[in-house]
């Protein structure tokens, strides 16, 4: 095989490589596996129909008094999850602030597809970041959330758990960007370690700022590690200002290839995730402008677009789905 066909052929073998990898739970190559023994359980979740929520009441209540705040791992969760409740409030005459925890600096895949390269590179990584960050402004923009109400805190993408656990006190390295501190210039805290005692430090002062009267975070059960660290973040924050009624959930990575169908179909409710099951997640439904505005946010992500479009768009459906327990009932109870 010539030699220019040969590195084609591993490219593009390398490619399918991370997709398969991708696929199975989108860079939770293990996620696929916790699943398996709970499929059954996970099928009947994913057949039981959520409560509706017309009016929004039994979600929250939404009016000009409402301060919303959205906590993103990454740049394009907030609108994945939430892009229809956030265009709510602002419609109502609240407010809306988002903070993104990571930049999305530590994606192998994007690395590949976005930046033809087969190897770690920090500087593309922070260029990535960067090329992210400018993605999460357009696409909140454009769902009406105020520049200044944008809070990006650095920190590392695939190293949130490790920052609530191993690295609570003694700063994480990312393999990704190398660094040991908050990298970005346009950070809230630029220069801040990468503890997990900094990072609470960071969120608390985030939510001095914001004040929310309703904060949508990750559920401790999405199937990506930065997500469910993302929770547990929001969940301590919340316990230690006794504000836990102001929290509500929502899922991305929800196990099994869900989404399901992945791809556009705007006329379908999001179904609930294997992984949620026991969350009884309320369906809030967007109108069709609120749709219409989500799916152009979605595609603001052009890098994301790149990489895995099927998976982002399953999340344009008429609904969005938020519960009000951080984990299911029947846990606790046990
Ligand atoms: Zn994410």
């Amino acid at each position: 095989m010539p030699r220019a066909h040969l590195h084609s052929a591993i490219f593009a073998s390398l490619v399918a490589m991370l997709l398969t990898v991708a696929v199975a739970g989108v860079g939770n190559a293990g996620e696929a596996a916790a699943n398996g023994a709970a499929s059954k359980a996970a099928r009947t979740a994913a057949t039981t129909a959520p409560k509706r929520s017309d009016s929004s009441t039994d979600f929250a209540r939404i009016d000009a008094t409402t301060t919303l705040l959205v906590v993103s791992p990454h740049p394009d969760d907030e609108t994945l999850c939430c892009a229809g409740a956030i265009q709510r409030v602002l419609k109502a005459g609240g407010r809306v602030s988002v903070v993104w925890l990571t930049s999305g600096d530590g994606s192998e895949l994007s690395m590949l597809i976005v930046e033809k390269s087969l190897f770690i590179n920090s500087d593309k990584l922070r260029d990535l970041a960067a090329r992210r960050m400018a993605e999460a402004r357009a696409a909140t923009s454009l769902l009406g959330v105020p520049a200044a109400q944008q809070f990006f805190l650095g920190y590392p993408d695939r190293g949130l758990l490790l920052l609530m656990t191993d690295n609570y006190a003694t700063p994480y390295h990312s393999r990704f960007t190398g660094a040991t501190s908050v990298p970005y210039a346009t950070a809230l805290f630029p220069g801040d370690p990468y503890t997990g005692q900094s990072l609470e430090r960071d969120f608390d002062a985030v939510l001095d700022r914001v004040h929310p009267t309703l904060v949508l975070a990750p559920s401790p059960e999405d199937g990506h590690p930065d997500h469910r660290a993302s929770g547990i973040l929001a969940i301590r924050a919340l316990s230690h200002r006794n504000e836990l009624a102001k929290g509500r959930y929502w899922i991305v990575h929800g196990g099994e290839g869900w989404p399901s169908p992945r791809g556009y179909y705007p006329d379908i409710p999001l179904n609930p995730p294997p992984r949620g099951k026991g969350l009884d997640p309320t369906a809030f439904v967007l109108t069709d402008d609120e749709q219409t505005r989500k799916l152009q946010a979605v595609r603001a992500y052009k890098t994301q677009m790149e990489v895995m479009s099927s998976f982002l768009l399953a999340f344009v459906r008429t609904t969005e789905l938020y519960s009000a327990l951080p984990v299911p009932a029947a846990v606790s109870k046990k």
